[in-house]
């Protein structure tokens, strides 16, 4: 057993059943062997055993009122992972699925990509086993109060910033942030993603998308390729999906699938980005409605999928954009990508592509951008919108866009000379797990056990 495989085994043992986190630790820390091998002052200082236990977990009890006059009861959590780099950072996921196993996987990864960006921020991730599907908007706000009822007191601009995920948008943010000012007394940047009328940040909304799609497209430049032209299968229809496709139309490319919880789009000639947003957006309705506009497109619902997989990475395609959830692409869809000529994958989600995907993809030497790389760019531009609420200023669309890019090249540059400097060019999932491990350990240790 070597060091790493018996502190994955160590850590299995101290708390069953969280099957996520334990695959983020494992596919880290896997590819920090050869770090490991040439630098003995990481065991010394025992930096693996501290970065895989969480600074401090925060559980609590979110009770509402639902509209019928019922009381509910959710589950919240925060974990606060590391802050050798910063304040907390991180989202806040509503979504059945929450549990303190999904928050840990996402504040663990949310520690490394942080500390890629090169922006002073730590790692932390929160949420509830919320459903917000079908909730009408008084419910949202009552749940939103709650939560915070309890959270405000462990939050605050200099010590933990949290955002928007899975569930949380511009609305959920403004109820928290609504709630957190009653409780405080204070209006301060104590959340990101806010809206523009009150302390938000220009392209904030559109970041993570956005971002993915400059990941891309600095991965295809060092092949002496571009995005002109691509045909590119995107999954996901939120945030991170809509703006990823908005960018691809803008540099050339087509997207031409997207889905939800409830099914997969596509359509041949190139997705209508317009019916998606005001499906999405304002109506908040199933994909399904596109085809009422649009009889020629083809939608699948969740139970048609293949066995081994999902509908929406067996089309034909140059590019794909996983921007749904984890683990929403399997082995079998990297071997359907790759049979149909699929030269690239830049992840808009949180470890989407499961690990045995993952090899599939690296073995076949396509470019493949890690997310916690290729999505850094909506938490990086949460840290703009600090700097913006820290110095009461407001940057343009424009230059809040040039530093976005900048970030995603930089973060790119050095998961790739990282790749290099092991001997694994092209590796960006070694590259950007040992940047980022890197420079996270390098400011524990300096700050002492
Ligand atoms: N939830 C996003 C992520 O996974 C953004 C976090 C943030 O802006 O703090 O990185």
């Amino acid at each position: 057993m070597t060091y790493i495989q018996k502190t994955i085994a160590d850590l299995k043992c101290s708390s069953p059943a969280q099957t996520e986190f334990y695959q983020a630790v494992e596919e880290v820390l896997s590819s920090l062997e050869p770090l490991l091998e040439t630098n003995s002052r990481y065991q010394q200082q025992a930096i693996i055993q501290r970065i895989v236990e969480p600074e401090r977990q925060i559980m609590f009890r979110v009770p509402w009122v639902d509209d019928n006059g019922n009381i509910q009861v959710n589950k919240g959590y925060r974990v606060e992972f590391n802050s050798a780099l910063g304040p907390y950072k991180g989202g806040l996921r509503f979504h059945p699925s929450v549990n303190a196993g999904i928050v840990k996987f996402l504040g663990f990864e949310q520690i490394f990509k942080n500390a890629l960006t090169g922006l002073p921020i730590g790692g932390g991730k929160g949420g509830a086993n919320f459903n917000p599907k079908g909730r009408s908007d008084s419910e949202i706000m009552r749940f939103c109060q709650s939560f915070m009822s309890e959270l405000y007191r462990h939050i605050g601009p200099n010590c933990d910033v949290p955002a928007g995920d899975i569930g949380v948008g511009a609305r959920e943010i403004g109820y928290m942030f609504g709630q957190y000012k009653r409780l405080t007394g204070r209006y301060e940047g104590v959340l990101t993603g806010k809206s523009l009328l009150w302390g938000g940040s220009l392209v904030r909304k559109e970041a993570t998308g956005y971002g993915t799609v400059y990941f891309a497209e600095y991965m295809l430049d060092e092949r002496g390729d571009n995005l002109q032209g691509k045909r590119c299968l995107v999954s996901g229809a939120g945030n991170v999906a809509i703006y990823a496709m908005e960018k691809l139309y803008q540099l050339g490319a087509t997207p031409i699938s997207c889905s939800d919880s409830a099914g997969t789009l596509y359509h041949e000639g190139g997705i209508d980005l317009r019916l998606i947003k005001r499906l999405k957006e304002e109506q908040r309705c199933g994909l399904d409605e596109y085809l009422d506009i649009y009889p020629d497109a083809i939608h699948t619902p969740v139970a048609d999928y293949p066995k081994d997989g999902h509908a929406v990475w067996r089309y034909v395609a140059d590019a794909a954009f996983p921007c749904a959830t984890q683990n929403e692409l399997t082995l079998g869809d990297a071997q359907a990508l790759l049979a149909n000529g699929c030269q690239l994958v830049s992840e808009g989600a949180n470890m989407p592509t499961t690990h045995e995907a993952v090899d599939a993809f690296l073995a076949a030497g396509i470019a493949y951008g890690p997310g916690k790389a290729a999505n850094a760019g909506g938490v990086a531009t949460s840290q703009l919108e600090m700097a913006q609420n820290a110095s009461m200023q407001t940057w343009t669309f424009e230059q809040v866009d040039l530093r976005l890019k900048q970030i995603m090249k930089n973060i790119f540059i050095s998961a790739s000379d990282t790749a290099k400097e092991f001997g694994q060019d092209g590796n960006l999932v070694l590259g950007a797990n040992i940047a980022g491990f890197r420079r996270v350990a390098d400011a524990m240790i300096e700050q002492g056990v």
